[in-house]
């Protein structure tokens, strides 16, 4: 039977709970245990694809489709096991199932309640489909103490209980924040958090506590003796430069042997780290640096981009250099000219994106990088900016956009009503829900061989996630091309453009899809490999 390590946290959110939990599963991995994780989310929302990304930061698409939690990006990037719609469940799923079968009459009479209904629901979905696992990790979202979160603490005491001994640990991160006026790191707020838990009939086995300097032996024992943790339990979790040095940095502390400890398991492995040894070496020591502008509109809020980040970020350790992110909001280009901003920069980037706002900055940076050669990615948004930006000014169809606009004379962008996925024809309802309608997940695109796209994938069928509810319109595909703008990757049928690039420039992509939602620290992503090696060139390191 699969071994659970239940991860909650305490004293404030933002403590890089889902980064622990990835580090964790990497570092079992290592040892060469077989390892999955899971999110519980206790928002009511069904799932965050809905929510706006100042609220949730980025939506993480499954290969099956499913809108999840950023987090579940950090297990993958950690990991490299793929994600599925099983591993992240929210309060507002559990609910709706249940509800559902309320009103279906499944509970013959009873009282529905939440404790056993929804504390069982919560239990089905965490023990499912683990059989294939040494180890599973299942990460609860929010603090303890958050109302909504009490039913997800209860089912996982309860599974504590229900497990046969030792089946089960519990892991609680918590901060020490330093107060200066003291020269001291306090453990009260751990002690409070812990006190919480144990309010709640949950006693955690090891404490890990983030703070910005050492953990004093005598704090630690203060802790072990206060939260009734072993002294060796405690283990201090201090900043680092580069979240790929969290393994080995919570490896050093002992983390991953406390674990093993909790569960007695004294044979163990040894853990295999020279892959994370490389990405720390490589990511702390780059030979150069580029600087790519990201023209977006949640700029202000980097978890919106957490994936894109950490996509170019590997795109930088594929060729040994850092990547600068310069953030411009794209509005900016709407009332200034863009010179400023991008004529240093050594590549351009427009992300993923939804409504009006900002879009004709978004087509001022396509146009300038079109026009000044810098190498131009166009993602999802991105692209469907950048083919209207060619539309206007390279096929001359002066009133060309999209109708996620509004109404539109020259619809080069316009609503997907009907798609094909795998053998079934799927359709869009004028008026339909909002929430999972969109055209997600992976997807197969054929790329024209020979096409740029296609020599940097070296291959001509690829299988990329997707988000969108707009496609670019075939029917404009001879005009632009007539100028240069390459529809060189279509869906199989031949309806839906995937990508498209400019020929007569050093390099000009925009993807239909999120590649960055593939890319790992030990095997970037090739568009992103490609992208960074451009700019490369752009700044003349190369
Ligand atoms: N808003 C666009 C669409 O729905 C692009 C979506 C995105 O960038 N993920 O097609």
């Amino acid at each position: 039977m699969a071994r659970y390590v239940f991860i909650t946290g305490g004293v404030v959110s933002s403590l890089g709970k889902g980064i622990a939990s990835a580090a964790l599963g990497s570092l079992l991995q290592a040892r060469g245990y077989k390892v999955r994780l899971r999110k519980l989310d206790p928002y009511l929302n069904v799932d965050p694809g809905t929510m706006s990304p100042y609220q949730h930061g980025e939506c993480f698409v499954t290969d099956d489709g499913a809108e999840t939690d950023l987090d579940l990006g950090h297990y993958e990037r950690f990991t490299g096991r793929p994600a599925n719609r099983q591993d992240n469940i929210t309060s507002g799923r559990i609910y709706s199932d249940i509800i559902t079968r309320e009103r279906r009459g499944d509970f013959l009479g009873g009282t529905v309640q939440v404790i056993p209904h929804v504390t069982d629901a919560i239990k089905e979905f965490i023990i499912a489909g683990n059989d294939d696992f040494d180890f599973v990790l299942v990460e609860i979202g929010g603090t303890v103490g958050d109302i909504e979160a009490l039913p997800f603490f209860e089912a996982i005491r309860q599974l504590g209980n229900e497990f046969s001994p030792g089946a089960a640990v519990y892991i609680h991160l918590t901060l020490m924040p330093y107060i200066p006026s003291a020269g001291e790191l306090k453990t009260k707020p751990t002690q409070h958090s812990v006190k919480e838990l144990r309010s709640i009939g949950i006693q955690p086995d090891i404490l890990l506590v983030r703070a910005d300097r050492d953990i004093p032996e005598s704090e630690r024992k203060k802790l072990s003796l206060f939260c009734n943790v072993r002294p060796s339990a405690v283990i201090q979790a201090l900043d680092v430069a580069s979240i790929y040095d969290v393994p080995i940095a919570y490896h050093r502390e002992g983390f991953d042997e406390e674990v093993l400890k909790a569960f007695f398991i004294q044979d163990a492995p040894q853990p295999d780290l020279s892959r994370w040894q490389d990405i720390s070496r490589r990511v702390n020591n780059p030979e150069g640096e580029v600087t790519i502008a990201v023209v977006g509109k949640y700029t202000e809020m980097k978890d919106a981009y957490k994936s894109l980040i950490e996509a170019l970020v590997h795109g930088g350790i594929a060729n040994n250099v850092r990547v600068k992110i310069d953030w411009i909001g794209s509005e900016t280009f709407e009332k200034e000219d863009p010179a400023p901003f991008l004529e240093h920069v050594h590549g351009i980037l427009v992300p993923g994106g939804f409504g009006m706002r900002g879009t004709e900055g978004m087509i001022a940076a396509a146009g300038y990088a079109r026009r000044r050669n810098i190498p131009y990615f166009g993602i999802c948004f991105g692209m469907q900016m950048a083919v209207i930006e060619a539309t206007r000014n390279l096929a001359g169809v002066a009133g060309a956009g999209s109708t996620e606009f509004g109404p539109c004379d020259e619809p080069v962008v316009g609503l997907l009503t009907e798609w094909v996925k795998g053998n079934e024809l799927h359709r869009r309802e004028e008026g339909g829900d909002l929430g999972g309608t969109m055209r997600l997940g992976s997807y197969t695109a054929r790329l024209t061989p020979g096409s740029r796209i296609a020599e940097i994938y070296g291959a001509t069928e690829i299988q990329e996630r997707h988000r969108h509810r707009y496609e670019v319109n075939i029917s404009y595909r001879q005009r632009l091309e007539d100028k240069g703008l390459c529809f060189a990757g279509l869906s199989p049928d031949g309806v839906l453009p995937e990508t498209v690039e400019l020929t007569n420039h050093p390099w000009f992509v925009g993807v239909q899809y999120h590649p960055e939602l593939k890319s790992r620290p030990f095997e970037p992503h090739p568009l992103f490999r490609s992208f960074i090696a451009a700019a490369m060139v752009q700044s003349r390191l190369v």
